[in-house]
């Protein structure tokens, strides 16, 4: 169970069950506080294959460096960050999607998460996300 200090108190989080516990009686001294944000949400690329009429994010193929979030992954998870979200664009359409997930759950303690429209989900994907993610946000947004 990771453990993260901050101006709420001392917040236990076990990224296998969703458990949260704060214990807000107790008074963390500015100094030993956390200094990464409880949650990081990152936006993997603009890519996305579908055309939501509402949608304001740009379509384009730019995507970021996969070894430059994992170690930006590395470093929130010494600096007492819970959890890492990824989002888009769609964030199944980057080529390294799959294994930067297995590589973060591997070389830290965050929560791994994504959202997606789900239309990349097959059985082989999930299979080799099992065990890497920790939880999936589903957009559904028309019938
Ligand atoms: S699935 Fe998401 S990113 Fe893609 S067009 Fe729809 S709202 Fe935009």
């Amino acid at each position: 169970m990771k453990v993260r200090h901050d101006g709420n108190g001392v917040h236990f989080f076990d990224r296998r069950t969703g458990l949260n516990i704060l214990l807000d009686e107790i008074r963390v001294p500015a100094i030993l506080r956390d200094s990464a944000p409880r949650f990081v949400s990152v936006a993997l690329t603009n890519a996305c294959d579908l055309q939501c009429v509402f949608c304001y994010a740009p379509k384009h193929g730019a995507r970021l460096d996969a070894s430059q979030v994992l170690s930006w992954a590395i470093e929130l998870d010494r600096g007492g960050c819970l959890g890492l979200g990824f989002g888009g664009g769609e964030p199944t359409l980057h080529p390294a999607f799959v294994a930067l997930c297995r590589q973060i759950s591997e070389a830290t303690e965050l929560a791994v998460s994504f959202t997606t429209h789900g239309h990349h989900l097959t059985d082989a994907m999930i299979g080799d996300l099992m065990g890497a993610v920790h939880f999936v946000r589903l957009s559904m947004d028309g019938i």
